[in-house]
């Protein structure tokens, strides 16, 4: 075991990991009183009132005049000064990068989006996308950090993507080197996927307290993002949950990640459209703008009483549903949120969906994970590439938060 692996907390961290735990309650919770904080995380309120003073004295918090407490005492109440602490996410995908500020309550400020063609050279994409940021930064001075979300297989420590179908050329760029001192402010970097999971996890409206959810990526791409107890896993390479390369026909067409019979290759936004073309042709005699244009296209038909539509969703569903059983025996998720180009067909998928586990799962187990279509509001993942850079820096609030 190396010593690495053993490290302990410093008194000094463990004290920025409690500090951290009060502005993450109050990121869920709005207000809260000393005392309820003190009970939620099991500390005495004298050792509350040390830390929230300590907050309070950097910007991080203040106090909002009184509230009902415990036992209907009336209390002060605290909140989190989100207004202060903004957020750039980074959503990069096949066709378009998109560029929004946020707060880190989740708190829209701006949203952009660009399109670009696969055969532009990437330098030229990465130098108008940071010229955007710097733009932005200057507009907006109160950002403290930024996220960047990227389609997966992403290997975070080398900061490559290490396979994306139909975008060879981005495979040689370096993320990190490109990013790590792009801007006077931290830059995080995620995959997708797991930008979705950090963006339900802080900005989804969940019952809580939640113990494990699972964001299951259905767009151009399949992938998933599990946040377990707070933390996002990761895995060796930061590849962790990447369900879309789960072989469910060992026999089955050859993927580009070398298995066959993936699942990416049965239920992503491509599958489905290249199934669409062939079995409904009549939808596509006019041409259509982009991709999720002519996915809606498929979708409204179904809802219009087309059963070939319907049939195929239907078909598409089941293959979501073998996702879901596999999660579930994988990672124990309490609930599955389904997101991206596909979860648009929302009603269309779910009664397939449930059946499939229903049949597949033990009762005593499937009948407590929730599954649900995304109802965040806006797109996941750059919502996400916001919950991303969120995410970290209220893990250490004295680093990253407003002074
Ligand atoms: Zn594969």
């Amino acid at each position: 075991m190396s010593i690495k692996e053993v490290a302990g907390n410093n008194t000094s961290d463990l004290t920025e990991m409690n500090r951290s735990a009060i502005v993450r309650i109050l990121q869920q919770k709005e207000i809260c009183t000393r005392a309820e904080i003190a009970k939620i995380m099991g500390l005495t309120q004298a050792s509350i009132t040390k830390l929230v003073a300590y907050l309070i004295d950097m910007g991080i918090v203040s106090e909002v005049g009184i509230v009902k407490g415990n036992g209907n005492r009336r209390s002060i109440g605290i909140r989190l000064n989100a207004e202060q602490n903004l957020v750039i996410g980074i959503k990069f995908s096949r066709h378009v990068f998109a560029i929004g500020v946020f707060d880190i309550s989740g708190k829209d400020y701006r949203q952009q989006e660009t399109e670009f063609s696969l055969d532009d050279d990437p330098a030229e994409v990465l130098k108008d996308m940071k010229h955007q940021v710097n733009e932005l930064l200057k507009e907006f001075p109160k950002v403290v950090a930024i996220g960047l979300a990227v389609p997966g297989p992403y290997l975070r420590k080398e900061g490559h993507i290490a396979m994306v179908t139909r975008m060879h050329s981005w495979q040689y760029v370096n993320f990190v080197e490109e990013f790590k001192d792009a801007f006077d402010k931290p830059v995080f970097i995620e995959q997708d996927a797991n930008a979705g999971a950090l963006a339900e996890w802080w900005f989804g409206n969940h019952n809580r307290p939640l113990n494990s959810l699972a964001y299951f990526l259905v767009g151009e791409g399949v992938g998933s993002g599990i946040v377990d107890h707070d933390r996002l896993l990761l895995g060796n390479l930061g590849i962790a949950s990447e369900i879309g390369h789960i072989s469910i026909d060992y026999k089955g067409p050859v993927c580009e990640c070398g298995n066959r019979g993936c699942l990416e290759l049965y239920c992503s936004t491509s599958a489905f459209l290249t199934r669409a073309e062939i079995e409904l042709p009549e939808l596509f005699n006019k041409s259509y703008e982009n991709r999720q244009e002519a996915c809606t296209r498929v979708f409204d038909a179904a809802r219009n009483g087309d059963i070939k539509a319907k049939k195929l969703i239907e078909e598409i569903a089941k293959y979501i549903g073998y996702g879901c059983v596999t999660l579930i025996n994988a990672y124990d998720p309490e609930e599955i949120v389904i997101g991206d180009s596909m979860a648009a067909a929302g009603d269309l998928l779910l009664p397939t969906i449930n059946e499939i586990v229903k049949s597949r799962i033990l009762p005593a187990i499937g009948s407590r994970v929730k599954i649900e279509i995304s109802k965040l509001s806006f797109d996941p993942t750059l919502y996400g590439a916001a919950a991303i850079a969120t995410d970290r820096v209220l893990r250490k609030p004295s680093e990253y938060l407003a002074k």
